[in-house]
C-alpha cells in the first residue's frame, strides 16, 4: 500500500547524495576530538588505578567503530588485570564501588550506577567536554563487535557515510534510544550493514564467512565464535565482488529505505550480518517479534527483543515516511536538513 515513488532525475539524485555527504561532514568528529576521548580515558584510568591498581579501561562503541559523532557517548569497558571474568554479584558490587570512587573525581558529574540493566554500568558526565559516558565491566563481546564494525567501516567510504545517515535519521525520528524502548545505534548500524551486504552487487562482503583454509577458525569468547576476516589489504583477493557496486551514497540511502519498506519481509527474515544466506525468524524461533536483528556474535541475542508492538509500528512508520520524503523530489529534501542540528 506504499505510494509509488516518482522517477528520479539525475539532478535529484545528486541533491540527495549531497545531503548524505553533508550529514557525514557535519557530524563526524575530527582527529583532535578523537584524541580528547583517549585523554579522558587515560585520565579516568589513572584515577581509578590509584584505588584499584589492576583496573584497565578501554573505549569501544562509536568512539572506536568508525561511526562516532562529535557528541557520541563514551562507551568504556573495564577489566581487572589477572582476572578472566566476573560473576553477577561481584559485578554489581564493583559497579557500586566504582561509582563511589568516581564521585570523588572533580572532573566528572552526575555519577549514577545502574545495576538493574542487562549490562550493569556506571553513567557519568564529563564536565569539561560535555560528553556523557558509561563504564561497563567485562563487556568483552562488545569490544569484538566494535572491531567488526570498524572493519566494515574501513572497507569502503560509503559504508561510513551511510551508517552516519542511518544514525542521524534514527535520532532525528526519535527511534534511536534503546533506554527509551526503541533500538540502539548499534542495531541501526547492523541494519545498514545488512542492507549493504544484501545489495546487488553487494557493497561489502560477509567478513565472518571469509577465511583461509577449509574450515572457519574458532575464536571463542564467552562461548561465541568471534572470528572474522580482518586482513582488509588482502580482501580483494578473497572477495571477487570488490568494487563492483558503484552506486552513490544517495542512491544507497534511498535504496536502504526502499529495502526495509518494500522488499525485506520482517515477518519472515532476520537482519543478520554474519551470513549471506537469508536466516528465517522460524529458524531462530523468534517469530513473536516483528523486527528481529541478530547480534553477529551472541547468536541468542535479538536486538529487537525489547520492542513493544507500538514502538515497532512507530519505527516502521519512520522508515515509510523516510522513503517518501527522501524519494520525492517535489518535497525538497534540503530544507529538512538544518533542523537536524537540534538533535545533537
Ligand atoms: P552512538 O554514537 O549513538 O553512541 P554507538 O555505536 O556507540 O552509537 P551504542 O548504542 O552507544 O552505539 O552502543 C555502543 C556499543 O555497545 C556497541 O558498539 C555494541 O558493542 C554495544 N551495544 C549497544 N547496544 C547493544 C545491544 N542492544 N546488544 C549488544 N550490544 C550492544
Ligand atoms: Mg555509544
Amino acid at each position: 500500500q506504499l505510494d509509488p515513488l516518482p522517477a528520479l532525475t539525475p539532478e535529484f539524485l545528486s541533491v540527495l547524495n549531497k545531503v548524505c555527504e553533508q550529514c557525514y561532514t557535519d557530524f563526524a568528529p575530527d582527529e583532535l576530538e578523537m584524541g580528547v576521548r583517549e585523554l579522558i580515558l587515560k585520565d579516568l584510568e589513572t584515577f581509578i588505578r590509584r584505588q584499584l591498581p589492576a583496573a584497565r579501561l578501554q573505549l569501544f562503541g562509536s568512539s572506536k567503530n568508525g561511526f562516532g559523532f562529535k557528541q557520541s557517548d563514551l562507551d568504556i569497558c573495564m577489566v581487572l588485570e589477572g582476572q578472566e571474568s566476573i560473576n553477577d554479584v561481584d559485578c554489581i558490587a564493583l559497579i557500586e564501588s566504582l561509582a563511589r570512587l568516581l564521585r570523588k573525581h572533580s572532573g566528572v558529574k552526575n555519577v549514577l550506577p545502574i545495576t538493574t540493566a542487562k549490562v550493569p554500568i556506571v553513567k557519568f558526565y564529563h564536565a569539561q567536554t560535555g560528553l556523557e559516558g558509561d563504564i561497563s565491566l567485562y563487556n568483552t563481546l562488545a569490544l569484538h563487535n566494535t572491531r567488526l564494525l570498524a572493519s566494515y567501516a574501513a572497507i569502503d567510504r560509503r559504508v561510513k557515510v551511510l551508517c552516519y545517515v542511518m544514525k542521524v535519521f534514527a535520532k532525528m525520528c526519535d527511534i534511536g534510544d534503546a533506554s527509551r524502548g526503541s533500538l540502539s545505534s548499534y542495531a541501526y548500524t547492523l541494519m545498514a550493514l545488512f542492507f549493504l551486504q544484501q545489495r546487488n552487487p553487494p557493497v561489502i562482503p560477509v567478513l565472518q564467512e571469509i577465511y583461509d583454509g577449509q574450515k572457519k577458525p574458532e575464536l571463542l569468547v564467552d562461548g561465541w565464535n568471534v572470528y572474522f576476516y580482518e586482513d582488509l589489504k588482502a580482501l580483494s583477493g578473497r572477495w571477487p565482488q570488490v568494487g563492483r557496486n558503484t552506486e552513490t551514497v544517495g542512491e544507497l540511502w534511498l535504496g536502504l529505505l526502499r529495502f526495509y519498506t518494500e522488499e525485506f519481509d520482517f515477518r519472515e527474515h532476520v537482519v543478520c550480518i554474519r551470513q549471506h544466506a537469508r536466516l528465517t525468524t522460524f529458524n531462530k524461533q523468534w517469530t513473536s517479534k516483528y523486527i528481529v536483528i541478530e547480534d553477529p556474535f551472541d547468536l541468542n541475542h535479538n536486538l529487537g527483543a525489547g520492542l513493544s508492538r507500538k514502538m515497532t509500528n512507530f519505527i516502521m512508520k519512520a522508515f515509510i515516511n523516510g522513503r517518501r520524503v527522501f524519494g520525492s523530489p517535489l518535497q525538497a529534501v534540503p530544507p529538512v536538513y538544518p533542523s537536524l542540528m537540534e538533535y545533537f
